[in-house]
């Protein structure tokens, strides 16, 4: 080994993927077919965040389109349980995952088929589990104490409680951004522990319908979420073959990312389209009751929704512009990097009234908030803007308003629409 250092070859600095998801019409984005400024008119106020419906429809339509038909979709809502949101949803998707007895109420009052709502989350209350048997939805049970009060509840009720037996599976979800499964975890009983389970569940009457394997979320890599199937399929297989009762229902997990940093592309849904046909066809023989189930919340929902905060200062400091804007962690904490992230990076972020600008500068966003961590956008290349502009922060439909402290430091709230 020679001590002389090696050039590092110049490279690009990485870039955020494309988001041509918004058209852009007079400099102005286009949310839900109204022009950025003129909507922000129409909401009375900033800062919102806008869904739009069309980007809703066709992510859910192009998913169906290259799936196996027998594959059903489920919305895993806590992503986004704006109720107009779920109401669209639950109307596309096959069914809607709740991790709540509130995201439950919200799922029912939005119309969603009880049969088709599963309800998972670590820790249930008493309480909420007594509204998900009176609800006749399918509980996802994640320990022995669950499994047990179901049983009382189910005799008081005089209705078993339906049951998916959510499993802490032997592996992760390799490349994940957060993991859910695999070795020590809150989630799920330990594949160790079903027989046990299963005993429970058969001594106290409860209606059995199959099994839940949650590894992980937000993964990019297709090979990855292509390997969590294959190996959850196998693992439900070698489970049911323990089963009294045939298993109806087998819910493989999602966790498909959406680009969020410089660097990240798309996720390839052709290796994973092909995964899951393959898996369809081998249930069909070796499952052959049992509906295969995914569920995804950022995918559906994370890219038609934009935060819209607007410019209320512009002040330079040794040099550094910052554009101070009207919110930010407050009601946006993941854009800010402090919702997960182990390394703060910038979410794609354009002045959506200057948005095709050709004059840009190199300036930081932050939001209003007497705190440092309160960062929109760190030293980006944005078109040059000022004193009543509007920021957009792109990816934002999922984990937004609900996942952010809106009560710290006592800033209004922002709103929702649905355009
Ligand atoms: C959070 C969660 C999801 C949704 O994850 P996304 O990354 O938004 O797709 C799905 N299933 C379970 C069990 C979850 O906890």
């Amino acid at each position: 080994m020679s001590d002389t250092p090696v050039a590092a070859a110049p490279r690009a600095a990485p870039q955020h993927a494309p988001m041509p998801q918004f058209a852009v019409s007079d400099g102005q984005l286009v949310i839900g077919g109204e022009r950025l400024a003129l909507l922000a008119e129409r909401v009375g106020q900033t800062p919102f965040y806008a869904y739009d419906r069309s980007l809703l429809r066709q992510r859910v339509a192009g998913l169906r389109a290259v799936l196996p038909a027998s594959i059903k979709l489920h919305y895993a809502m806590k992503a986004n349980p704006m109720p107009a949101v779920v109401g669209l949803m639950a109307g596309l998707v096959d069914g809607i995952d709740v991790a709540s007895a509130g995201e439950l109420k919200v799922a029912l009052d939005a119309g969603a088929d009880p049969a088709e709502i599963s309800f998972a989350g670590p820790g249930k209350r008493e309480i909420e589990l007594r509204q998900a048997v009176a609800s006749r939805v399918l509980v996802n049970v994640e320990s022995l104490r669950e499994a047990t009060l179901l049983a009382g509840i189910s005799q008081q009720l005089g209705l078993p409680a339906r049951v998916a037996v959510r499993v802490n599976p032997d592996f992760e979800l390799k490349g994940s951004g957060m993991k859910m499964g695999g070795g020590p975890k809150q989630f799920g009983i330990d594949v160790e522990l079903v027989p046990e389970m299963m005993a429970r569940i058969q001594s106290g009457g409860l209606a059995f319908e199959g099994f839940h394997l949650f590894a992980g979320s937000q993964n990019l890599k297709a090979e990855s979420i292509c390997e969590a199937q294959q190996k959850s399929y196998a693992l439900a297989l070698r489970l049911a073959e323990a089963c009294p009762q045939p298993v109806r229902f087998l819910n493989l997990g999602g966790g498909f990312g959406i680009p969020y940093f410089p660097g990240e592309q798309r996720l390839d849904l052709a290796p994973i389209a092909d995964n899951l046909a393959g898996l369809a066809e081998r249930a069909r023989a070796e499952l052959p009751e049992a509906s295969l189930v995914i569920e995804l919340g950022r995918y559906f929902v994370g890219e038609a929704g934009v935060y819209v905060t607007r410019i209320v200062d512009r002040k330079r400091s040794r040099g550094q512009v910052y554009l101070v804007t009207d919110g930010g962690l407050n009601h946006h904490l993941s854009a800010s990097g402090n919702f997960g992230q182990v390394v703060r990076k910038n979410y794609p972020v354009t002045i959506g009234n200057k948005a095709d600008a050709s004059e840009r500068e190199v300036v930081s966003v932050v939001g209003p908030l007497c705190t440092p961590l309160d960062l929109l956008a760190d030293r980006m290349s944005l078109p040059v803007a000022d004193v009543g502009d509007l920021v957009v922060v792109y990816q934002s439909g999922a984990y937004g308003a609900s996942a952010s402290p809106q009560a710290f430091l006592g800033h209004p709230p922002c709103v929702e629409v649905l355009v």
